[in-house]
């Protein structure tokens, strides 16, 4: 049975448009009772990366969050909201990002983000414990609202990777030092996915991220929303829609090898409007398949020659020291060296490349340069892709 993708035009955040559009593709997707039974509890789960206003699209937008919320309730759906944001408070996270003052309105209660049971799965060889927050396991359901976004260690953060946010607080930077590799740590997030089944997957595309996200990157119009109950499938569609090569993206390839779904084009059916009216080949996204710690202890020294590594621009750099918080590193891979006076600097040598330093800095500081022979490098391996251009 192939997986169902719903691509949908939708040109503004205006709500009856949002609604009309959620709406319709809803019905493509078999209809709401379909998907959900009345009276079960389902968890929504934005992404709440850290609070913003939503014009600079780093959060997913009030307007979707509010007509999901409207269309599921009148299903008869008892509704909750979470996430577990990079830094800050969910509540104030909530509040800037105006999705807290939605939830009011709707009588939306915040789910417990704070506290976390943990579940074994199997990784590799090896069983792992990870901690869920109670209020993503309690629900009978969640719908997951991912932002279209770019993303540095995984191309794209889509459907797959917005489950990372049921891991809560600092358990979520913990794993980036226990799975540094790009590739485990994506079957990490594909396994948080089969552990949690969200119901459905809503991406806001309507207006995306490009260029150097999920925090830092510029908006664009993408004019699309996409539904589906596959992440995978999901994520592969909008890879198409900006001409990115899936096989690029680790969180695809984990996802199909683990069995959460396909993106295998002939596998998915594609409803709503067409792919190449809404094709975005200018969106700014790395082009290149993402470059792997290096293990192979005989390049160990020239390590720093060939990892793309983040950099500070002293003059955007605002010295508020979330670069340095959000490092999972133990004894920190940048930190002030000389009180505030200066942007913090770099241990490249101690720096595990998780890019979360860049995920969270809210002033654009921070940018990632690959030095000259890691771009050899990626232009070797990309070799026999279809590397169409460099983002
Ligand atoms: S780089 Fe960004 S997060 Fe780090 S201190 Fe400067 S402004 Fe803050
Ligand atoms: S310095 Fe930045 S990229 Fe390096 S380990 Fe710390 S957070 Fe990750």
């Amino acid at each position: 049975m192939k997986s169902k993708v719903v691509l949908l035009h939708c040109p503004t955040y205006e709500g009856s448009k949002v609604e009309n559009a959620l709406t319709r593709g809803l019905d493509l997707l078999g209809g709401p009772s379909a998907l959900f039974r009345k009276g079960e509890k389902i968890l929504l789960k934005p992404n709440l990366l850290y609070g913003q206003n939503p014009q600079r699209c780093v959060t997913t937008h009030p307007a979707v969050f509010e007509r999901v919320i409207r269309i599921l309730q009148e299903q008869g759906l008892v509704l909750s909201f979470g996430d577990s944001p990079g830094y800050g408070k969910l509540t104030v996270t909530a509040k800037k990002a105006e999705l807290a003052q939605v939830a009011e309105q709707y009588q939306i209660p915040l789910a417990d983000f704070d506290s976390a049971q943990w579940k074994d799965v199997q990784l590799g060889p090896r069983t792992i414990q990870i901690p869920l927050a109670v209020g993503s396991l309690e629900a009978d359901g969640i719908v997951s609202l991912p932002k279209m976004k770019t993303h540095g260690l995984t191309r794209i953060t889509g459907a797959v990777k917005n489950q990372l946010g049921c891991v809560p607080g600092f358990h979520k930077a913990e794993f980036h030092v226990r799975f540094p590799n790009t590739d485990s740590f994506a079957s990490l997030l594909v396994q948080i996915n089969l552990l949690l089944k969200p119901r459905l997957y809503i991406m806001d595309g309507i207006m995306a991220m490009e260029g150097e996200g999920p925090g830092s990157g510029d908006p664009v119009p993408m004019e699309c929303l996409l539904l589906s109950q596959d992440p995978v499938a999901l994520d592969a569609t909008f890879c198409r829609l900006i001409d990115l090569d899936p096989r690029f993206v680790p969180t695809i390839q984990a996802g199909e090898r683990l069995g959460l779904g396909t993106a295998q084009e002939d596998k998915i059916e594609l409803l709503g409007d067409p792919l190449e009216r809404l094709k975005r080949p200018s969106f700014k996204v790395k082009r290149s398949p993402p470059v792997q710690d290096v293990t192979f202890r005989p390049l160990y020294p020239i390590r720093n020659l060939l990892l793309p590594q983040p950099r500070i621009d002293p003059e955007s750099c605002k010295r508020c020291g979330i670069c340095v918080e959000a490092c999972p590193v133990s004894g920190k891979a940048l930190s002030f060296s000389n009180g505030k006076t200066n942007p913090p600097v770099y241990d490249y040598s101690a720096c595990i490349r998780c890019f979360c330093c860049h995920e969270m800095c809210p002033h654009r500081a921070i940018h990632i340069h690959t030095p000259w022979l890691g771009q050899q490098v990626i232009r070797f391996l990309g070799r026999g892709r279809s590397v169409t251009k460099e983002g």
